[in-house]
């Protein structure tokens, strides 16, 4: 049960040469290092990394370390392919078994594991805990056990799976060999539950940030989501990514718009045929297609470390979503951008399936998380303080990297504007939803308010001064603060709440984030610079997109995810290195021995070729 002490760890040197020459990388991150070097010794472990942080890495260079076959259990088919075809194009031999490989390969690879050919082996838990692939274990030579998304063992986590339970055997079974336990998602709870479950108490936890500091966040209020998803996804046209909207038919429409816009975008939901969304997503990862319009359908399997950019079309449910699927954003740790549109339509809309559930205390919590999403989507303090402090992670300073950061708004005392708003709603007694109320205190000629004698109230016309979009962002301000209820089991209606009271009475005051001017037409226009412009410049960024042509098309010819050939972050490096020879060419970050042999000629041709035609 107890870990063995590091003392037979490897000297420093050949860790770091093993990492470059096999795949490519300069540096270990985060607790990579501490990890592997624990694991090497024969140490037990539980690692708790963000998704890209680079978890794989931890069992993958141990395996090459250790004698015999890392066994690495992994609750998703559909990943092993991508993880294997990577690891062999890193001269890595690897290989899986799952119900989709044929008997006859699944014999070849026990042979190869047999006779030590095997670095690593890949299986579901399903697989591992029959009899007689246990069997076949006790007479191999076996260097690690790996299990990944080891959350899924836990009745807490949020993805419990039955078979994972049965792996508490392998600490019994096989107490000689290290076992690591690997997670992105993980409270206290589960993450004592894992380790008791699997035996490894007495195991150190090594424990990375949450946070993504590559990942830029951002919201938008919804005005006209359709031009608004358009402005965003013009600034990075030719980038990978993923806009997630609630509804199939909303996937759909947006698919479509975006078609017309002459975007490359496919749809994928649920209720597609699955040869259709395994078409979609192969397509995604071998770059044959920039933008998947999905529901969160398309979830656990998008292993595209170079998807630039997540967009969420209508609000999520919750922080935790939200933070998971912005989390497959930027996994090379290259800049990448998680964009949120969002508008009270979405919360009513949200909080009227929370109504729906019998459960009271699910409801209760639901809402709760609800309140939470919608308190980060209209926050006017930092983005990342709000994100990581909702899992108990405090920042020292504001992040410097989020829309907030950049552009903070300006305060000031609302008092005045609160008590008109306050007094609107109060004069309509409750009984009508926001676009009423401002319409009222703008005096707008609505017929409705009219008809209802409402042009007749003292609060008629009081705020004629202001916009509607600057008083619906006060309004949200209220709301938002626990001075105005949205009431959406009452058709979204406004309803003062008892903390009004003393603004009301001008007892106490108000400072409100001011509402953003309307932004000049040319601003309006100005277009973002993509990141591989700002970064590599526009000779630059034209290499980068030949070489990423070339790797489309290597892709395609291997019928392997592009990322398999290279990762975008090696891309950049090259450009910015402009390797002429193999020796130059090895020193790119991401470019070890065996995909040199395999691809260094022909990227060093692509860059020869690009500067005689550029010259
Ligand atoms: P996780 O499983 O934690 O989500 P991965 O293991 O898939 O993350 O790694 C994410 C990306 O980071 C991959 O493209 C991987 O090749 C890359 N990566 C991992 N470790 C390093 C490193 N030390 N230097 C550079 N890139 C790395
Ligand atoms: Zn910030």
């Amino acid at each position: 049960m107890t870990h063995a002490a590091c003392t037979d760890a490897p000297p420093t040197d050949s860790l770091h040469q093993r990492l470059k020459d096999v795949f490519g990388y300069d540096t270990f991150r985060l607790h990579q290092e501490e990890i592997i070097r624990h694991v090497v010794g024969g140490g037990d472990a539980f690692v708790l990394m963000p998704t890209g942080g680079g978890k794989s890495l931890c069992y993958q260079l141990p395996s090459l370390m250790r004698p015999g076959t890392a066994i690495v259990i992994s609750p998703l088919i559909a990943l092993m392919k991508d993880q294997v075809d990577a690891l062999r194009h890193n001269g890595v031999a690897a290989a899986c078994l799952n119900s989709s490989i044929p008997d006859e390969e699944a014999r070849q690879t026990v042979a190869d594991m047999r006779c030590g050919r095997l670095d690593l082996l890949y299986v579901a838990p399903e697989r591992l805990v029959m009899d007689g692939f246990l069997n076949m274990l006790d007479s191999a030579d076996i260097a690690l056990f790996a299990i990944d998304e080891a959350h899924c063992i836990s009745q807490w986590g949020h993805q419990f799976r039955p078979e994972y339970t049965q792996l508490s055997l392998i600490k019994r079974r096989f107490p000689g060999v290290p076992v690591l336990a690997l997670t992105a998602t993980a409270d206290d709870a589960t993450r004592k539950d894992i380790v008791a479950q699997l035996g490894i108490g007495g195991a150190p936890a090594f424990i990375s940030s949450f946070d993504r500091p590559n990942i830029r966040y951002s919201a938008e209020y919804k005005q006209s989501a359709p031009r608004q998803l358009l402005a965003f996804l013009e600034a990075h046209r030719g980038e990978s990514g993923i806009v997630y909207a609630l509804s199939r038919r909303r996937v759909e429409e947006v698919a479509k718009a975006l078609d017309e816009a002459g975007f490359s975008a496919s749809a994928y939901h649920a209720g597609m045929p699955s040869e259709r969304r395994t078409k979609v997503h192969n397509e995604f990862l071998g770059d044959r297609v920039d933008i998947v319009v999905a529901t969160i359908a398309f979830g656990m399997g998008i292993d595209k470390p170079d998807v630039r950019f997540v967009v969420h079309y209508d609000m999520p449910k919750s922080i935790e979503g939200y933070y998971q699927e912005t989390g497959r954003a930027g996994r090379d740790g290259l800049p990448a951008f998680g964009h949120l549109l969002w508008n009270m339509q979405d919360v009513v809309q949200a909080g009227r399936f929370i109504d729906e559930i019998a459960d009271g205390e699910q409801r209760r919590v639901e809402a709760h998380k609800l309140n939470v999403m919608l308190g980060f989507a209209d926050s006017m303090s930092c983005r990342r303080r709000a994100l990581l402090g909702y899992f108990g992670e405090v920042l020292a300073d504001d992040c410097g990297n989020c829309d907030v950061c950049d552009n903070p708004p300006e305060t000031y005392d609302a008092t005045i504007d609160a008590q008109k708003a306050l007094s609107a709603v109060y004069r309509l007694g409750g009984r009508y939803g926001a676009g009423y109320v401002i319409d009222v205190l703008r005096g707008s000629g609505n017929e409705r308010i009219a008809a209802n004698g409402h042009d007749g109230l003292s609060v008629f016309g009081i705020g004629a001064e202001l916009s509607k979009d600057a008083w619906s962002a006060l309004v949200r301000q209220l709301v938002h603060r626990g001075y105005l209820l949205q009431d959406i089991s009452d058709y979204s209606t406004l309803k003062l709440l008892d903390p009004a009271w003393p603004v009301l009475r001008g007892q106490e005051s108000l400072t409100l984030a001011k509402p953003p001017a309307p932004r000049p037409k040319a601003e309006r226009a100005a277009k973002p610079k993509s990141k591989a412009a700002m970064r590599l410049g526009p000779l630059g960024t034209e290499l980068f997109e030949h070489l990423r042509a070339l790797r489309r098309s290597l892709a395609g010819e291997e019928n392997v995810p592009a990322y398999a050939v290279f990762s975008d972050a090696t891309l950049v490096d090259m450009v910015e290195r402009l390797p002429h020879s193999e020796h130059e060419m090895l020193s790119v970050n991401g470019v070890g021995q065996a995909k040199l042999e395999r691809y260094g000629e022909l990227f060093l041709d692509a860059i020869v070729e690009w500067e005689q035609k550029s010259a």
